[in-house]
């Protein structure tokens, strides 16, 4: 485990409100140290079961099992895109941050990412697109079940996100739609994707399409290496640690706050108790 650097500006609060997480529940594979989560009602009052992220709950650790106490600000739990970006964006602000994942590395399945309206987006070809006009058509899509809020947030900040996260990778290539493919088949580069035609055929198509998506191609690995080196970013400001093989198992609240995270040292002994 590495030591902690020193604290910055961002609290732990306008953290969650920059996130927009503040007080959600989707706690599993995000943010569970951050997102209270009310108790479930075999676990009790003191214990919050991580039923909803397929991850064995154990509720009755004995406290010598727990061989390793932690104070953090932040305890994101899962290194998937969201919990990798959650790290280095918590890291960053300043924040004491610890990334549980109990898998062996980040999880990266995706290469089609939402980004437009910015300048680099421009550069290879995608043309700005109304986020209004896209998040209505998302709320038809979706029956007006979404939160439009965080729809249209998503909507006008994705270019943005999208060139902070590919930022901690050096060498990407950005694409226009003249430009040569790489000769080297393991350069990354990010190009538009031209399927994304904005075209709806009535009766053939399910649902409409927006020319506003990036690829990110190159490599085997889809966007793997630029998953790791925003790791790199985060553990690289002193605020950040990452423990791998490490599924959170059990939560524990306080008076309906979440106040700890207790992984299980899948490559070592007993478990770990992230409090926050
Ligand atoms: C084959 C495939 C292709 C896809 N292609 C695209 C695409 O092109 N574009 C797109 O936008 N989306 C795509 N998706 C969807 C995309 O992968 C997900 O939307 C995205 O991965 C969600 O990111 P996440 O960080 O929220 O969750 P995840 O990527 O699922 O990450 C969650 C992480 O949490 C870990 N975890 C879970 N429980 C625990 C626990 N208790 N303790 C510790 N760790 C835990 C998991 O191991 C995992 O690493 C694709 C999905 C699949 C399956």
């Amino acid at each position: 485990m590495k030591d902690f650097g020193k604290k910055g500006t961002l609290s732990r609060r306008s953290f969650l409100a920059a996130l927009g997480l503040a007080g959600a529940s989707a706690a599993g594979a995000g943010l569970a140290g951050c997102a209270p989560k009310q108790p479930t009602e075999a676990a009790g009052d003191d214990q919050t079961a991580l039923a909803d992220t397929g991850t064995l709950v154990e509720t009755d650790i004995p406290e010598d099992k727990i061989i390793e106490t932690v104070d953090c600000d932040v305890c994101v739990v899962g290194l998937g895109v969201a919990g990798v970006g959650a790290l280095r964006s918590a890291a960053e602000g300043g924040l004491k941050v610890v990334g549980v994942e109990k898998g062996s590395k980040p999880s990266a399945r995706s290469n089609m990412f939402a980004a437009f309206g910015t300048e680099k987006t421009r550069s290879i070809g995608i043309e700005d697109i109304s986020p209004t006009e896209v998040a209505n058509e998302l709320m038809t899509q979706m029956s007006h079940r979404a939160d439009y809020r965080i729809t249209t947030k998503w909507l006008k900040n994705c270019g943005e996100a999208f060139e902070w996260y590919t930022s901690a990778y050096d060498g990407l290539l950005w694409l226009g739609m003249e430009d040569e493919l790489p000769q080297d088949p393991s350069q990354l580069f990010v190009c538009a994707d031209t399927l994304t035609s904005g075209i709806y055929r009535f009766g053939i198509d399910h649902e409409r399409l927006f020319a506003g998506c990036c690829c990110i191609s190159g490599g085997d690995e889809t966007h793997t290496p630029i998953l790791e080196a925003n790791v790199d970013a985060a553990v690289a400001t002193g605020n950040a640690q990452v423990q791998f093989y490490s599924p959170a198992v059990k939560l524990e609240t306080a008076d309906g706050q979440i106040t700890a995270v207790i992984c299980r040292n899948d490559e070592g002994e007993g478990y770990t108790r992230y409090r926050v």
